[in-house]
């Protein structure tokens, strides 16, 4: 018989999730701006990176807050997303429709991170956590703010300059 789990256990796990995803993300968001052509997609994935920073920070305080050291846990799903991200930079490099696909790349980032993040905060405020919540919240909006941001450049010009041969 395996021990009896809580959602207390759930909210560390997914914790430890996140933590590990948000160091591979950062790892990642300079290699995302030097593939981009545009200087504006170059410019939204170098302030990711800083944004990304602070949000590891919020993770170890929220880690300090339920009394655990700050661990990660593999996540095959970033693993995965930025996988696929690469292999978008390799088979597009060069060519028109590059920018429209890294853009589409980030955002299955950003979807991912706020699946976790909406999960996390109503678990913190369950919890009673409210200075977790409120933190984890914070990471929400921003995650979300740049899924936003990452629409509007696609629509404003990435997408067209991909309709258009090289
Ligand atoms: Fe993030
Ligand atoms: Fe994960
Ligand atoms: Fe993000």
């Amino acid at each position: 018989m395996s021990k009896e789990k809580t959602l207390e256990d759930l909210f560390h796990d997914t914790l430890k999730d996140i933590y590990y995803a948000e160091r591979k993300i950062l790892k990642t968001l300079p290699k995302m701006k030097r593939a981009a052509e545009s200087e504006e997609l170059k410019s939204a994935f170098e302030k990711h990176h800083d944004e990304t920073e602070g949000q590891i920070e919020r993770l170890v305080k929220v880690f300090e807050l339920i009394g655990k050291a700050p661990r990660g846990k593999t996540c095959d799903a970033i693993e995965g997303i930025i996988a696929e991200g690469e292999e978008i930079i390799d088979e597009f490099k060069g060519t028109s429709a590059l920018d429209a696909g890294l853009i589409s790349s980030a955002q299955a980032v950003e979807h991912y991170e706020m699946t976790r993040y909406g999960t996390l905060k109503r678990w913190a405020t369950e919890l009673g956590y409210k200075e977790a919540a409120d933190l984890l919240g914070q990471t929400l909006d921003e995650e979300s703010k740049t899924d936003s941001a990452l629409t509007k450049l696609a629509i404003a010009s990435a997408n067209a300059r991909a309709k258009k041969a090289a």
